[in-house]
Order: C-alpha cells, then structure tokens, then sequence
C-alpha cells in the first residue's frame, strides 16, 4: 500500500480516483436483459435463472415451513445477535418519524406536509459470497416503520434454489412473508415489472453486483425509482498519534475484505502512525480468509501523510466517503467540519462494522463521491412528503394580485383567472371564515396523531439487566424438566428500555382524571366536594382513589412499597389495563402459552390484539425456545401464567428471566395459584427485570374471591400508569374494609394466607383419583386444583354434573385432551366427588 507524503492539491483528484468498477455488466446487455425479461415475462425470468443461477425458481415464493424452519438452522447465539442488531435499527429509526407539520403562513392560508409510505417496496439481497442478511434488518426494518404496506424480498438460491437461512430468519423476524427465490437482473425486472407471482413495486432498494445496479439504475424508465445509486464500498479513516495502529489497520482491512474494488484511505499527520499502520495492516492481512480479495483492494488504497488538520478535512471533504472514522483525540472538533460523508464513526470504540451490523445506523449509504448529494438510507427513503393548503376567502385575496401578476408575466393567463374568478364569484361563497375549518385542522392533528401510533407500534425495545441470580429451588418438579430446552446464559450483553418506553405514548401522555377525593385528602372536614349525599350510613362516601391504607397493608403482607403495588377489582382488571397501556390496537401482538388461562386473549381481542399461542412441551413445561421464535417485531407482551391455569405446573424462575432478558416488551407472570406453589414468586424478578409485572390475588388462597381484589406488583413506572388508566374508584368501600379486616387477623403477615389444608387435600385428592380405573393420570399441581385424564372425560363430566358436583372440563384444550379440572374443595366435598367417580368405576 503506497504512503504518500503531503501531495500538492493539483495531484488531489488523481490521488482521490476511485477504481474502476471491474465487470462486464454494459448498459446495452444489461438493457436487452430486461427487454426480453419484460417481454417474456415469468418463463424469461425461469429460463436465465435456470442458465446464471443453475436453478429452476420452483416454488418461487418461499413457502411458510422454509421461512421458519430457517431458525432452526441457525445458532442460537447468532439469532440473539440478529435481534440485538434489529432492534438497535429499529429504535434509531423510529426516532426518524416526523409529525405532518402545519404552518399558518398568514392569515387565511394555511400550507402542510404530510409523510405517507410508500405503499409497495421491493428489496434486493444479494446471495453470494458474503450473504448479507444484516441488510435484510438494514432496508426491513424501517419500511415497517414507515408503514409501507407491501414488502417483497427477492435473494438468489444457491444451485439447490435454497435461500441461506439467515436471510430467511431475519426475513421472518422483520414480518416479512413474501421472499422470493430469484436473484440478479431478473429479480430486479420481476419487481419493476411485476412478472410472474411478483407484484409490480414502487421502489426497489438494496445492494447488488454491478449486474444488479445497472438493471436498478435502467428500470427507471419503468416508472419504478430506487433507492440510490451504488458503487464498491469505501472507508476513509483520520487518525492520529493517539489511535491504535491495530484498531485502523482493523478497520481498514474490514473494509479492503468487501469486494476487489473496495476502497481504504488512511489520512493522517503522523508518520510514525502511518507506517504502524502500514505494518499492522502487513500482520492482519495474512489472518483474514478473504485476504485475496483485501489485497486486490488495497492495491488501490493508500496512506496519505498531510501537514495539519485542516488540509485533511479538506481532502475528506473532497473525497465524501461513504464511511469515514475520525480516530483523533480531537474527533469532535473535526466532526464539525466534515461536509460530504455517508457515515461517521468517532473516536478509537467506533469500528465501521459497529455500524454495518448493529449500533443502529443504517448500512445502505452513498458511495462514490455521492456523498456530497445523497444521504444514506433514513426511513424518509421509504417514504413520500405530500404538501396540503387550505385557503380562505380572505387569505385568496390577500396573495390574489401577486399570483395574477407573476402568472401574467410568465405568459399565463389562465392562472391569473383561476385566482380572480374566485374574487368576482366570493359575494356568492358561503365560506368568510378567516380560518380552516375546524373539522379539517382536527383531521390534520388526527393525521399527526397517527404518526405517533407508528411510533407505538414499533416502540423502541431494547435493553437488558445483568443477570446474577438464579434460583435452583425454583426447579422443583422433576417432571417439568423433562425435554425442556435448557436456556444457555446470554452470551450477548443486550440492553434494554426502561418500562417507560414501551408505554403507548398516548397513553403516556394521558392527563388522567383528576377525582374531588384525588384534589382533596384530609379527612377531616365538612365535604361539599364529590356530590354524595351528606347522610351518614358508612357507605355514602366515595372510596379513596389512592387505596392508600389497603395499598400499605398489602406492601407490608408483599414486603414491597406501596409504589409498586396495584390493587384493582381482581386480577382480571389488571390483565385488562396492561394490555391497554401496553398495545396498539391492530398494531401489536401478545404471546400466550397454550393452553392456559383464557382472559389474556379475551382482553386482546376487545382491544384488537392478535394473539400468539405458543404450545406447552407435552410435560406441560414452557418450551422457551419456541416463546422467542414466536416473538415479532410487534409483539409487545408475553403472558406466562405460573402455576399455570389448568396444567397446575409453576414456570420455574430462571426460564422466565431466560425469556424476560431476551424479550424486549413486557412479561405479564399471573400468580393467581402462587400461595400454593412450593416455588418462589417472580416477584424477586422485578427490581432485575423491571419489565416484569406479577399478578396475585385475593380471590384463591384468601378465600375472598367475591370481594374482587387483585393485586399487580411492577416498577413504579408501570403501577402509575396502572393507577392513571384505572376507573378512579375500581376497589370498593366493602373491599378494602373485609380485605384489611381478613389480613390484619393473620398473625403473621409475612406468612400469608392458611392454605395447609388445601395442600394436604391435594395431595389425599391426587392419590384418591390415582387409584380410580377410569383416571388414566392425575398431573402434579402447583395449584388448588388438579388436572385429572379420565378415560371418558365427557361422560364423567355428564355424571358428575348430574350427581350436582361440577367440575371443569378443559378436554378441548390443548394438549388436555380428556381432561377435567377439579378444584381441591373441603374433605367433605372431596370425599363426596371420590364416592361418586368410584360409583362411575365400579358400573
Ligand atoms: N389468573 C388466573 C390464572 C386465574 O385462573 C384467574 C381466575 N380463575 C384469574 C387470574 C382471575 O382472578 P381474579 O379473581 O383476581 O380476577
């Protein structure tokens, strides 16, 4: 690699040339290639990938199974690190939404933009040497964003027509359904074109060979536009006595590595860097597989020695490089300077590839000099600025003459008329008003309202806590860890929001109601302030809103502040609200296990949340694994239900720390049985996971279900939401008084509620219905109910029903095939309900 040593400015250019683009791929091949393909149509498109590609495109969509089998073939620590990256892309391009923005620009005439997608995109990855599924996340995930309502992949096979799974995976995982095995020229005219199964697109972005690019840069004449002109990639690294000479010889070669025409500049004050840098590069380059290729490359790179800072930010300037590192002690200072440049990377910790694959920025960028007019791919390049006026009568006539003089001066005399007319008809116009209507600027708010929910739906969702606590005790049940997938520890230091984030933001933003008992809390006092009647009978005042007295008694029996703690009427109320706070209706999604309590996916549906159920392993275990893979990028919850609701088992502590370091939204324990569970609560999950919510009740173990009073504990964040979203006196007057009646006579609060009974009838229950000929098996639980397989689980329900003992019959659950579930009632009722089935065994 040459070093050359303060260059005169006449030599600049020369110096600065990139090389050469090396391929055949002219503009008149090119051009025939996409006349005959937009003349023959499908069968062209069949016929010269069988010939390039060695494949027929047969099924040429990908069908479902593929798409996601294609996990499977992936390492888990590799699928963690596409999520991590996806969701760093998302949150930095989420912070791109822009509102319509409305400017009265005088009285009477008011001018907006609004930014709408654009509706179908095509996007191009290339197979290859290098498969680059990270611009799958790079060009997927902000058309999401956007909101563009078709997406479509094309990627070429391999010889077997195969799509590398990668691709496939991070396909799936941004939603996108439509991936098409077709590659090259034909895929590019399959999507302008709209051949075969393809839909004609609006905008086809991605990389490609030059093949690629000169087929995207020619269908523009198809009406079809792209996302900006690409040529061989370039890094251009500042650097300085204080960077490393193995990080910028890194670097450099990060980049050489690419494709023979890649482009590496090093330009620097230091002699003594430049020739570090020289050698480290000598040391590394050997290291590297595609070392062939590096060196191709550098044979056009270069190390230019210049005299001050100033002449190199003039030469960056000159050569607008799509990447650019400034590794200088005064990197901040030159970052101010820098004017024509795709992407910046400052400092020594900012290697180009942080932003090729996962800080968040976007990879797609200008090269070749580009960069002194186009920006990389933004979420803008995926949509479209619609400009909007409304003029009134009197904001007409006070532009009137200046559009009637400019109009006649350019010659255009019907202009100026269709600005007059208006005046001469105004004395028969209804319209006086000096403003919009209303309705119309309520529309446009609406219109930026709108934005904001995009903003919701994809809500930026990222972050993560250590983890050092595991808890073996919670593994209790041997039975439970049969075929479970064992979760490693995460390899991968992720990060992830505070609670706040994952608020939907009108929600966050909600001035909650403010009740007469919420402005005024003394107690004492004449209360002319709530309009309830002045008549004393115990019941004639509202309750208090705050549940202040109920809420410590709860903190103290919990050993948590009152500030993390909800109280609301059962637990249902709580299951309710989160989802409101939490999902956009039609927008998010929430994963439950299946088979479990049924209320989580009847209050999606009233929100209109889809719902994911993931199966149970078929020892009723969680199956982690298939929990993760189920999650998409509008999944917003998880709802595990432990011990759960009607397989009895808990979910044992580490696996539910498993999905919540991993999930980046909110999981939703509901610990309605826990008071009978031999394992630990969540609860201790909380402080680590602050996107942890645990729900309990009174309704189970209290023995209190008809009081209705449930409790959910969460960082204060989410149980202030909880409370600002709540009806403003959801618990009752007779609630908290029978609820703080019942606990205060427990002697000790830290023990909680007597259920020693119910345990030791479980278990008499369980070994009673063992012995029954007609029990095929009795489930371990967790809980104050057994799930029972009856060899006729319909006709033991029917005769028990018959007999006035009414059980449960979840036969049509999943996975419960033939099963009932059988509350644990008192000896007596449970002797009753023995003696009926041994009845039904003997006939
Ligand atoms: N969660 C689960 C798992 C349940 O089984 C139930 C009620 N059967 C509830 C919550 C509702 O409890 P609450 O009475 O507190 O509304």
């Amino acid at each position: 690699m040459k070093i050359l040593i303060n260059p005169p400015r006449e030599q600049w250019d020369e110096i600065l040339e990139r090389p050469a683009a090396r391929s055949n791929a002219t503009e008149e091949t090119v051009s025939r290639m996409l006349t005959s393909l937009r003349e023959s149509g499908w069968d062209e498109v069949c016929r010269m990938t069988a010939e390039l590609d060695g494949y027929l495109p047969e099924p040429p969509l990908i069908p479902e199974d593929e798409m996601k089998a294609a996990g499977n073939q992936l390492p888990e620590s590799l699928k963690q690190s596409i999520i991590l990256a996806a969701n760093n892309i998302r949150k930095f391009h989420e912070s791109q939404v822009r509102d319509a923005n409305l400017v009265n620009i005088s009285q009477g005439i008011t001018c907006y933009q609004k930014w709408v997608p654009v509706e179908r995109v095509g996007l191009y990855i290339p197979g290859g040497t290098a498969p680059l599924f990270s611009t799958v996340l790079m060009l997927a995930i902000p058309a999401q964003i956007a909101g563009c309502k078709e997406l479509i992949l094309c990627s070429p096979g391999n010889r077997q027509g195969l799509i590398n799974p990668a691709i496939l995976y991070a396909a799936a995982w941004c939603g996108i359904t439509r991936v098409y095995r077709i590659g090259g020229v034909q895929a590019i005219a399959a999507m302008a074109y709209g051949l075969g199964p393809l839909p004609k697109v609006d905008k086809i972005f991605g990389p490609g060979n030059a093949w690629v690019t000169m087929a995207k840069q020619l269908i523009g004449r198809a009406g079809v536009a792209i996302d900006m002109p690409a040529g061989p990639s370039e890094l251009l690294v500042v650097a300085d006595d204080s960077a490393n000479p193995a990080f910028v010889a890194a670097d450099m070669l990060s980049q050489a590595e690419h494709g023979v025409d890649s482009q590496v500049l090093l330009l620097t004050t230091s002699w003594e860097l430049a020739e570090q840098v020289h050698n480290e590069i000598e040391l590394q380059l050997h290291k590297l597989p595609r070392k062939d290729i590096a060196t191709k490359a550098l044979e056009y790179s270069k190390i230019i020695v210049l005299s001050d800072d100033s002449s190199i930010m003039e030469m960056v300037n000159r050569y607008a490089p799509e990447h650019l590192i400034l590794a200088t002690e005064n990197y901040r200072q030159l970052a101010e300077q820098v004017k024509h440049a795709g992407s910046v990377f400052l400092g020594n910790y900012s290697p180009e590839s942080a932003g090729d694959y996962a800080s968040g920025t976007n990879h797609t960028l200008p090269t070749s000099g580009y960069a002194k007019a186009y920006s990389g791919l933004t979420l803008d390049s995926f949509m479209k600025s619609i400009t909007f006026q409304e003029l009134t009568s009197g904001g007409l006539q006070s532009i009137e003459r200046a559009i009637s003089l400019m109009a006649r001066a350019e010659g255009l005399e019907g202009h100026a008329n269709a600005a007059e007319i208006r005046r001469q008809e105004d004395g028969k116009t209804v319209e006086t008003d000096d403003h919009p209507s209303h309705d119309h600027l309520s529309r446009i708010e609406e219109e930026k309202g709108s934005m904001h929910h995009i903003m919701d739906y994809l809500n930026p969702l990222n972050l993560l806590y250590p983890l050092n606590i595991l808890d073996p005790e919670s593994q209790l049940n041997p039975l439970n860890l049969l075929n479970r997938f064992v979760p490693e520890e995460p390899q991968i230091p992720l990060s992830k929001p505070s609670p706040i984030d994952l608020i939907r933001r009108n929600i966050a933003e909600l001035v909650p109601y403010s009740s007469a008992r919420d402005e005024f809390t003394g107690r004492q006092g004449i209360f002319l302030n709530a309009n309830e009647n002045p008549n004393e009978t115990g019941l004639n005042r509202y309750p208090d809103p705050r549940q202040t007295e109920l809420r410590e008694l709860v903190a103290r029996l919990k050993g948590v502040e009152p500030e993390s703690i909800f109280l609301g009427n059962g637990s249902d109320e709580a299951i309710d609200l989160l989802i409101r706070i939490f999902c956009e209706p039609r927008m998010s999604r929430i994963i439950t296990i299946n088979p479990t309590y049924g209320m989580y996916t009847v209050c999606a549906g009233i929100q209109d949340v889809e719902v994911d159920m993931v199966l149970l392993n078929h020892d009723f275990s969680v199956n982690t694994k298939s929990i993760l893979e189920a999650v998409r990028f509008d999944t917003k919850m998880i709802f595990l239900c432990s011990p759960n609701n009607p397989t009895g088992n808990q979910i044992p502590l580490n696996e539910i720390r498993y999905l919540a370091n991993r999930f980046n939204g909110i999981i939703v324990v509901d610990e309605a049985y826990i008071d009978f569970a031999e394992g630990p609560s969540a609860m201790s999950l909380i402080d680590e996971c602050p996107d942890i919510i645990v729900l309990q009740t009174f309704s189970k173990a209290w023995g209190l279900a008809g009081v209705r009073l449930g409790m959910a504990f969460a960082h204060p964040v989410i149980i202030g939401t909880l409370n600002k979203v709540k009806y403003p006196y959801n618990v009752n007057v007779l609630t908290a008084a029978t609820v703080q009646g019942i606990v205060k006579e427990v002697k000790d609060v830290r023990i909680g509620p007597d259920v020693r009974l119910i345990l030791t009838e479980r278990i008499r229950l369980a070994d009673r219905l063992k012995e029954l000929a007609g029990v095929e098996k009795v489930y371990p639980s967790d809980a104050n109910f057994l799930l029972v397989k009856f060899t006729d689980a319909k006709a033991i329900y029917k005769y028990l029903a018959d007999n006035s003992i009414i059980v449960r019959d979840r036969s049509n659950q999943a996975l419960c095939e033939g099963c009932l579930r059988i509350t644990v009632g008192t000896p007596a009722e449970n002797d009753k309900l023995i003696n009926a089935l041994l009845i039904t065994d003997n006939r």
